[in-house]
């Protein structure tokens, strides 16, 4: 807003008309639900209380408020980070810049978890999630099947402290164990332990593809949590190789995998002897979940 629009009076409805054409012109995606969403998190409500109350004027701390956060929003900073909210599996997480954004991708990997578990209600889950982030694989699973319970690692101090504060929001304090360890130095820290599932969304994004990546993702999630450092499949064998001692005969791994990685990994697992491997497709008909079946012995 201009200095001279300061001294203004704005209503909700003459902000929202105001925000909207802006954003419109400065080419930011879905101008009216990010002013909308930036409006109801200053204004502590509902979007649909928006509309009840058009003409309701903004104090000015509501105003300044809404004015700082706008501002991050032109710097492309994604919505989620500026409000410190993220909806995943009908769940809300707080997520921050600590934290790669969950994705509704991700809710394929978690719904094809569930399918598998709701099969063995009757006894106690063991999984493994690797790469716990906000937290969200881990938490709604054992949110939606009770019998289940997670150890879940990360490398990162700051995205356990964020999955932390999610684990205590959902209450699976009991059933959702954090730990600070790193696949590829994991036996100090887990022991001898196997478990019925492993499941991850690793770091898939490779260098050459890190590039291409758009100023919302590339400047604001954490370069920790997209890119592997290498070719996008260093997490898969990795993963694939330490199953052999973490995951039980007849044991699921599941893996959220990049638009264009679903063969590559098909046959990293079929090397390593897994069998019912499939890829579970999104809306677009892209492969985006492997699921396989470690052999019995
Ligand atoms: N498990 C988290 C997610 O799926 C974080 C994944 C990651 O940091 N690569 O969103």
């Amino acid at each position: 807003m201009a200095s001279s629009e300061q001294s203004q009076q704005w209503t909700i409805l003459s902000l929202q008309n105001w925000c909207v054409e802006y954003l419109k012109e400065k080419e930011i995606d879905s101008p009216k639900l990010t002013t909308d969403l930036l409006l109801c998190h200053v204004l502590k409500c509902k979007r649909i209380d928006l509309y009840s109350q058009f003409e309701k004027m903004l104090s000015k701390e509501e105003l300044a408020h809404f004015k700082e956060l706008f501002k991050r929003k032109l710097e492309h900073e994604p919505i989620q980070y500026i409000t410190n909210e993220a909806h995943f599996m009908g769940l809300r997480f707080y997520v921050d810049k600590r934290v790669l954004i969950p994705r509704p991708e991700t809710e394929i990997l978690v719904s094809e978890a569930l399918t598998i578990l709701k099969s063995k209600s009757n006894e106690e889950i063991r999984i493994l999630d690797i790469g716990t982030g906000s937290g969200n694989i881990p938490i709604s699973i054992a949110h939606f099947q009770k019998n289940v319970f997670v150890d879940s690692i990360d490398i990162s101090d700051d995205a356990l402290s964020v999955a932390q504060q999610n684990v205590d929001r959902h209450e699976v304090t009991d059933r959702v164990h954090l730990k600070k360890c790193s696949v590829m130095n994991y036996q100090n820290k887990l022991g001898s332990h196997q478990y019925d599932m492993l499941v991850s969304n690793p770091p898939y994004i490779s260098n050459s593809e890190f590039e291409m990546l758009s100023k919302d993702v590339k400047d604001f999630e954490p370069h920790l949590a997209l890119n592997d450092e290498g070719d996008g499949l260093t997490f898969y064998k990795a993963i694939t190789n330490l199953s052999h001692q973490l995951l039980k005969p007849n044991g699921w791994l599941l893996f959220e995998v990049a638009y264009n990685q679903s063969e590559e990994v098909k046959s990293i697992l079929h090397e390593a002897k897994f069998h019912n491997i499939e890829a579970v497709l999104d809306l677009e008909r892209i492969p985006r979940v492997i699921k396989a079946q470690k052999v019995s012995l």
